[in-house]
């Protein structure tokens, strides 16, 4: 009203103020929507879009979380292939801490030579019953970790002078034919994962990558070059082997009595 009627003339804001009318355009301008609750109903729409969009986050997060970390199927930042091999690794790293810890309780302990050491503390209870899969590597395809009573019984009542090829994964030193010296433990080994079997049935369980446990306790990593094995073809085992490290072990003791 004010800016009306300082904007005319000194009669026509006479004129207009004595109408009653307070602006000429006013009929014509369209009548602004009623607001209701004003800023208060803003500041409730503002509350519940947080709301909303926090829980969106919140569950996309979680969802994420679950199947990264539990089912670890979608985006694995390690790999089927890595876990695999450090899942065998600490396999190794219990069994050779096994013997160093056993070897220090008793240094004058003789182990049997190859799968029947690891075998035996299995069938002793060293190794517990649904300890299995200490013996068993997750890269092997050729084993099964037991999961019934009758599967169990196997390695209770295997045959220790000769046991069969599909209850352990791993190489075991030959003892007999090479004794360990103890003041060489840390390169002295005594357990490894270098495949399965030996010779035109054998493959790999890492690829390239072979995994050998000492008698300090201590596990290490090896290339196909460190070992001095061609591309593709299988380690060999056995006083045979040209590799120092693989010359040692042997699957089985009949393998050791043979290689
Ligand atoms: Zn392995």
């Amino acid at each position: 009203m004010s800016r009306r009627l300082e904007a005319g003339p000194p009669d026509e804001r006479r004129r207009v103020y004595d109408s009653g009318v307070t602006d000429a355009n006013a009929a014509r301008r369209p009548t602004p929507p009623p607001v209701r609750g004003g800023a208060d109903e803003s500041s409730r729409r503002t509350r519940r879009f947080l709301w909303i969009f926090g829980i969106w986050i919140a569950s996309l997060v979680v969802t994420f979380g679950y199947v990264v970390f539990v089912q670890g199927s979608w985006w694995d930042p390690f790999g089927p292939a890595s876990r695999s091999r450090l899942a065998c690794m600490s396999n190794l790293s219990q069994l050779a801490h096994a013997y160093s810890d056993a070897i220090a309780r008793n240094p004058a302990w003789r182990p049997r030579s190859g799968q029947a050491m690891l075998l035996a503390w299995r069938k002793d209870g060293t190794i517990r019953a649904r300890q299995e899969s200490v013996l068993l590597c997750p890269g092997d395809n050729g084993v099964t970790v037991p999961d019934s009573p009758q599967a169990r019984a196997r390695y209770d009542t295997v045959d220790l002078g000769a046991p069969p090829d599909d209850l352990c994964s791993y190489a075991v030193r030959d003892f007999a034919r090479f004794p360990i010296d103890p003041a060489n433990a840390a390169d002295e080994p005594v357990v490894a994962c270098v495949g399965r079997g030996s010779g035109a049935a054998w493959c790999a369980c890492h690829k390239d990558t072979f995994l050998i446990g000492f008698a300090d306790g201590d596990v290490r990593t090896f290339t196909r070059t460190d070992l001095g094995i061609a591309p593709g073809a299988p380690p060999v085992l056995g006083p045979t082997s040209p590799s120092p490290l693989l010359r040692v072990l042997c699957f089985t003791p009949a393998d050791a009595a043979t290689k």
